[in-house]
């Protein structure tokens, strides 16, 4: 279709095609052909996070890079003129966001911020300074950001319905002062489900004005990415309006705020002024100052403009229209695939008819009609018995496919709250059990602690709808028999039959393993094996230990024992000559390296970590990885330091015997990993059935691999999921207990040989190996009785012990 129309590079290409009077199905098509071209980035992506932020166009970062290289662009406010060019672009764009808004340029203003959290403290910020103070109202579906203003107010209320705005409205000024001085904000649309909430509110409210001062704050950062909006009706328009200019074009990262000039008065007794907000300054021998009296923006726009990205928005009005038609063609294109999402999404049922989806839609929304609802789903899965899914698991899956979503409580506290019925106590109570913003631990008490969003933009289409869709129904909607059995039942009978095949170390979490060679009896401690995960490199700025699922080339890096010479040598893939650290602990034995005690943070956990300060080490590691890092220790516990890690709660659901928390290293959850051979083998003939790749024992990360002595035919692929405990070396030997399944995630699909990352083995995981909603391969493991010090060689025979449970 766009062929007929000349060459694509052509900037008019698209110019026609993007008519309003389209078809929906042909625009979609229309959309679905220019995004090829205009949004490389999209191609094999699934990106439904527009609400986050949306991607730019080529054409527009051509047009800007255009711009760019044909014009000199100055400081604004000077002769120059490279300068006056800047002033008068700036000036001139101002007026055009304006009207692209409709908002009149007589009566109102547009002051350029970073983002919209600070346009709206801006407003909170002349709020405060008034002498008598003010209160503030917001509804319950406000935005963090939203929300914060009320630290500043001297009374406040959130309003948790409606009707109880509808209410408080209604009441007008009575029992107010006419000096009293009220802001009611409230979001245009929740950023949390799409909801579009009634704008009409801010013209009930004006009506008020003149009795008692009642400003209104409107937050249409989600609103304005995918609807027109429209200030045009100067008695409707709210006061004060934020907005985010990234979510609608995509670029620049800029906010504004749009304010009417009637309220002009409310900013005078700012105390701040900086460069750019101020006339003339004294501060020799005399104090005194001359502020700008001018428009509103030259006395709240300190310091120097984001000159260039103010002027890219030239090229974006231009381009938006010319690829997209008007934000009212944008409404209706992606008020039409939120809804083809939305019936997809709540007509999936298990084989059971139980529905697998809670979407959150408010009462009063409906996804056919545009002033009620955006197109954004919020939502949460249920398995075939009715369990939540987490949210981590879908975010795991959903990375591998490509999709881009987003999970946990998106900054929208009210609304999480209410969906979820979240009480105050449980927040905190989920808090303190540590749960954060976007935490592993998102299923607590029985409930989902966040959701999982779905966002469209104008560049969406019906194919990402449909692959959305169908990945859910592929991952998550169980078609089998009602109920599944938990993970066990395959294995019966024989307690004997196994070894050690294998036994790894991995000295630097998330490095490459170290063979422990054979002949060699290690010793296992209460935190693992020997020297595991003893190192970690961490970042130079957060202090944050690295993680192989963002930094895959540290499955490149090689650790390796070297105990003659007493050295720990870390080998990169690069020509540079390795480097290596004493494994001594005792700085007075080696003082090769020094090392300073550092905060740092390991999953989640803070702990005071010994960090290199060689620069050799560092330079190294930061070669190797692309990433400002250096090597850091947590040394094994001992009188002098105790272990502060324990193993994660979670895995003790399944011990019998004791109920206490194990001390751990750097390692993720527990002590020690356990495989068995018979089951990577189960799980590689069903990829290879697939046509799949077979993964790698070393993907798995495991300490002990155990294989069977018997051969093939007899094999009992997941015995170790109804197992106790182990023995190993025979009678005398100490007796590790099993603690629970190893949890998986995408860092299964990194091949420890080249870095590279593959679907596979995690998604036929996934749908094999996922039990209440944790994909399971491995068991945590733990000694648990020694009498003496604990070994294990490879080749011991091992006997298991069943649970009593095991049915
Ligand atoms: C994104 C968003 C914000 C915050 O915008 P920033 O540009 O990140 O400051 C506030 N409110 C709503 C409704 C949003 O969607």
């Amino acid at each position: 279709m766009a062929e007929e129309k000349g060459s694509p590079t052509d900037s008019n290409t698209f110019a026609t095609m993007a008519s309003e009077n389209m078809p929906d199905g042909q625009y979609d098509t229309y959309i679905e052909q220019m995004r090829k071209e205009q949004y490389p980035m999209l191609t094999d992506a699934v990106y439904l996070d527009h609400a986050g932020t949306t991607p730019y166009s080529k054409r527009l970062m051509d047009r800007f890079h255009q711009d760019m290289m044909s014009n000199l662009f100055g400081n604004p406010h000077s002769a120059s003129p490279s300068s006056q060019r800047s002033t008068q672009e700036i000036e001139n764009v101002r007026i055009e966001l304006l009207r692209f808004f409709r908002a009149d340029p007589e009566h109102f203003d547009l002051v350029f911020t970073a983002n919209a959290t600070a346009a709206i403290k801006l407003v909170m910020e002349a709020f405060r300074e008034q002498e008598t103070g003010f209160w503030y109202g917001y509804h319950a579906d406000a935005h963090t950001s939203l929300v914060g203003v009320r630290e500043s107010a001297k009374g406040h209320s959130c309003f948790e319905s409606d009707e109880e705005v509808d209410r408080w409205i209604a009441k007008g000024a009575a029992g107010y002062d006419r000096d009293d001085l009220r802001l009611f904000a409230y979001p245009a649309q929740s950023n949390m489900n799409g909801r579009r909430l009634p704008l009409e509110w801010c013209q009930r409210l004006r009506h008020i004005n003149s009795h008692c001062r009642t400003y209104t704050l409107l937050d249409a950062a989600a609103y304005a990415s995918t609807s027109p909006l429209d200030l045009n009706d100067l008695q409707a328009a709210p006061d004060f309006t934020v907005v985010s200019l990234y979510k609608i074009f995509g670029f620049p990262d800029l906010g504004a705020l749009i304010v009417r000039k009637d309220t002009a008065a409310l900013f005078q007794r700012r105390r701040y002024f900086g460069g750019g907000t101020v006339e003339m300054v004294a501060c020799v021998k005399e104090q005194w100052h001359a502020r700008k009296s001018g428009a509103l923006h030259e006395q709240l726009e300190d310091g120097t403009l984001p000159v260039h990205s103010i002027v890219a928005l030239k090229s974006v009005l231009q381009t938006h229209e010319e690829l997209f038609g008007t934000l009212d063609r944008v409404s209706r294109h992606t008020a039409c695939l939120a809804k083809q999402l939305y019936n997809g999404l709540a007509v999936l049922k298990h084989g059971n008819g139980k529905l697998a989806c809670t979407i959150y839609k408010h009462p009063a929304s409906d996804y056919s009609i545009t002033t009620t609802q955006g197109p954004i789903i919020a939502f949460n899965l249920r398995d075939g018995k009715g369990h939540w899914v987490s949210n981590t698991e879908v975010e795991k899956l959903a990375s591998i496919k490509n999709i881009h979503l987003r999970t946990g409580g998106v900054c929208n506290p009210g609304g999480i709250a209410r969906v979820l019925d979240l009480a105050p106590w449980e927040m905190r109570e989920n808090f303190s059990a540590g749960h954060r913003c976007s935490g592993e631990n998102d299923i607590l008490n029985g409930k989902p602690t966040g959701i999982i969003r779905v966002s469209l933009g104008a560049m969406s289409t019906r194919s990402d709808v449909d692959e959305f869709v169908n990945f859910v129904d592929d991952f998550f909607v169980d078609k089998s028999a009602p109920s599944t059995s938990p993970p066990s039942s395959l294995y019966v009978g024989t307690e004997q039959g196994f070894h050690v095949e294998s036994l790894t170390v991995y000295p630097i979490k998330s490095c490459a393993g170290w063979q422990v060679p054979y002949g060699t009896p290690w010793e296992i401690r209460n935190e693992g094996l020997a020297w595991d995960r003893e190192w970690c490199i961490v970042h130079q700025g957060t202090g944050k230990a690295l993680s192989q699922k963002q930094h895959p080339r540290m499955a490149l890096m090689r650790p390796t024992l070297d105990f003659k010479a007493g050295l720990l040598r870390i080998n990169s893939p690069g020509p540079d000559q390795p480097v290596s650290v004493p494994l001594s602990n005792d700085p007075n034995y080696f003082d090769a390296v020094d090392y300073t005690h550092r905060n740092t943070a390991v999953c989640g956990d803070r702990i005071e970590a010994r960090v290199y300060t060689s620069p050799a080490i560092a330079d190294y590691l930061t070669k190797a990885l692309g990433v400002p890092c250096t090597l850091a220790r947590f040394p094994a516990a001992s009188a002098s330091f105790p272990s502060v890690r324990h193993s994660k709660a979670h895995l003790q659901h399944r011990t019998r015997v004791q109920n206490v928390p194990r001390p751990i290293l750097l390692s993720n959850e527990s002590p020690i990993l356990t495989i068995t051979r018979s089951s990577l083998n189960a799980l590689n003939s069903q990829i290879k059935a697939h046509g799949g790749k077979a993964a790698h024992a070393s993907v798995f990360r495991a300490n002990i691999v155990l294989a069977e002595f018997f051969s093939p035919g007899q094999e009992q692929p997941w015995a170790e999921d109804s197992w106790q405990s182990m023995r190993v070396g025979g009678a005398d030997g100490p007796v590790l207990e099993f603690l629970g399944g190893c949890r998986r995630c995408q860092m299964v699909c990194i091949d420890q040989v080249s870095g590279v990352k593959d679907q596979e083995p995690f998604v036929t995981l996934a749908k094999t190996r996922r039990f209440g909603g944790r994909v399971l391969f491995g068991v945590h493991t733990a000694l648990f009785s020694g009498g003496g010090v604990a070994r294990v060689g490879v080749g011991d025979v091992v006997e298991t012990c069943a649970r009593e449970d095991n049915v």
